[in-house]
């Protein structure tokens, strides 16, 4: 079994206490975590805030250093999507890709360029807007994608100019206390510190006072503890939380095509994703031959532990969730529904759980109005459009949703009435480099991916220049003869 260290203040920590993680294939022990103390948490955030002013002032170095990070990871990204799969229990291939990814992130933020933006250059002032980072961000991350999901946060922080305190989920710490561990050689102390421990810590992260921004990644019902506590003395905060993505497919497609694009968006790392098609509304027309492909590729899903090749579907990840997913599933069958696909969980040991395909559920059923977040599909039919969309809002989730249609015009028509952050037209998921991404209602707050994260981790810095002779502030006289004068106060 594996024991990793945390890292603080560019070295490795221990603890008196541990914390044994699991593998979802075979709730086997896997590895060791020690549970980050209090007094650690300090030792943790003072030496970032020490590390703040130098990695804040010299673009260069960091660029220099990111691009280390870069190397290093690349040459461990197999080690660590192996450690992911263990962890998470995802397919090998997508782990390591994942770790790739994280290589290729810190490249592309650490190229990007943050311009001074000019606002008003005319004869009374020179008027630009500078970002400054913000200062130590603290990161406290979900189990789905436990490396995408801290890379997400510390590689636009580090372009900003600020140190990341970052706290995997207990569930699954392992891969990124290794990422600590191989990037500590690469960093100035302080600079990027890895801690472990339950949702405790991430409360004393959110209210610690070093911290200047807090970007969170999980649970609505979290993401608003974490609002409420990064209030107390206003921190900076980004919230990614979850979704109930609808898709909505219209009737000028084909089925048996559009259930077999639709698949993957839905099931992909067994449904744990939080922009994952959670809800699916089809015409009433095309609903027979829609559920039957949907299911017909359910049932072809080599389902299986993460190492072995050719699996596509690992286990869900911890046994709460998988809990929560089965009573999801149980709860609409004893209110009526159809299982068309799946709806068990095979014999033996892991957390797995069959691609399910739902259908004939009633309107109020759980597995519609809450986040499933695992591999259950309600497959919902519907006479007209305007009650699909309206059907498809009627939620307090607003991160994605999706319109599939082989007319463009119709589907922007229905693209627009889509109460989300992001919508799709043929497609669900993908976000490229450049996209801002975001949750409206419930699923959100501020925008990530991309200039758009960095925008997240600064503050902005109004420099107005005023030109020689223009003043706002004149002798009450003169003011009536002023014609802008901004912001008051
Ligand atoms: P979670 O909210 O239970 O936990 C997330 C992290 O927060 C963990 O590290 C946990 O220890 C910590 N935590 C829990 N309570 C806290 C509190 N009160 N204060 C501070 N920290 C706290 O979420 P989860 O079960 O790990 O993740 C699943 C959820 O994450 C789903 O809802 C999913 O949709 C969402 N998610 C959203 C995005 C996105 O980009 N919008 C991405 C991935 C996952």
């Amino acid at each position: 079994m594996l024991d990793l260290t945390m890292t603080i203040n560019g070295a490795a920590a221990t603890s008196t206490t541990w914390s044994t993680v699991v593998d979802p294939a075979t709730e086997e022990p896997v590895g060791r975590v020690p549970d980050c103390t209090p007094e650690q948490l300090d030792d943790a955030m003072t030496a970032a805030q020490n590390a703040f002013p130098a990695w804040a002032a010299d673009l260069e170095q960091r660029r220099a250093a990111m691009e280390a990070c870069a190397v290093a990871l690349d040459h461990a990204a197999e080690e660590l999507g192996e450690l992911t799969t263990r962890e998470q229990g995802m397919p090998l291939t997508v782990a390591v890709a994942s770790a790739r990814g994280a290589a290729s992130s810190f490249r592309r933020y650490a190229a990007l360029e943050l311009p001074t933006e000019t606002v008003q250059n005319d004869e009374s002032a020179l008027v630009r807007i500078e970002r400054r980072p913000v200062g130590v961000v603290a990161a406290i991350k979900p189990w789905n994608f436990p490396l995408g999901m801290a890379i997400g946060t510390i590689a636009p922080a580090f372009r900003a100019g600020c140190p990341v305190v970052v706290k995997p989920s207990p569930f699954t710490p392992l891969a990124t206390l290794r990422l600590g561990e191989i990037l500590r050689d690469h960093l100035p102390p302080g600079v990027l510190t890895v801690v472990s421990g339950g949702d405790d810590l991430g409360r004393a992260m959110t209210s610690h006072p070093v911290p200047r921004a807090i970007s969170f990644t999980g649970s609505v019902a979290a993401g608003r503890s974490v609002n409420i506590a990064a209030a107390a003395d206003l921190k900076r905060v980004l919230l990614e939380l979850g979704g109930n993505d609808p898709a909505i497919v219209l009737d000028d497609v084909d089925p048996a095509t559009v259930a077999e694009s639709l698949f993957w968006p839905t099931f992909s790392n067994a449904g744990q994703i939080c922009k994952a098609i959670k809800r699916l509304y089809v015409p009433e027309s095309m609903h027979e031959e829609i559920v039957e492909a949907l299911a017909e590729r359910a049932r072809a899903v080599r389902v299986g532990r993460g190492t072995e090749p050719s699996v596509e579907m690992g286990p869900i990840n911890n046994r709460p969730q998988y809990e929560r997913v089965r009573e999801l599933v149980a709860e609409a069958v004893d209110g009526g529904a159809t299982v068309a696909a799946g709806g068990t969980a095979p014999d033996g040991p892991g957390l797995f759980f069959e691609p399910t395909v739902l259908t004939d559920l009633a309107d109020d059923a759980r597995i519609i109005e809450e986040e499933q977040f695992g591999p259950a599909l309600p497959v919902l039919p519907y006479s007209d459009v305007a009650e699909a969309v309206r059907k498809a809002n009627a939620t307090n989730f607003g991160l994605g949703a999706s319109v599939w249609s082989n007319d463009p015009l119709r589907a922007a028509a229905v693209a627009t009435q889509l109460e989300a952050g992001t919508v799709w037209v043929n497609t669900h998921g993908p976000i490229g480099s450049t996209a801002p991404f975001q949750g409206v209602k419930s699923s959100g707050l501020g925008s990530a991916n991309g200039i758009w994260s960095v925008y997240a981790f600064t503050d902005i810095r109004t420099v107005y220049q005023a030109r020689s002779g223009a003043n706002v502030y004149q002798a009450p006289e003169a003011v009536a003869t002023t014609t802008e004068l901004g912001t008051e106060g």
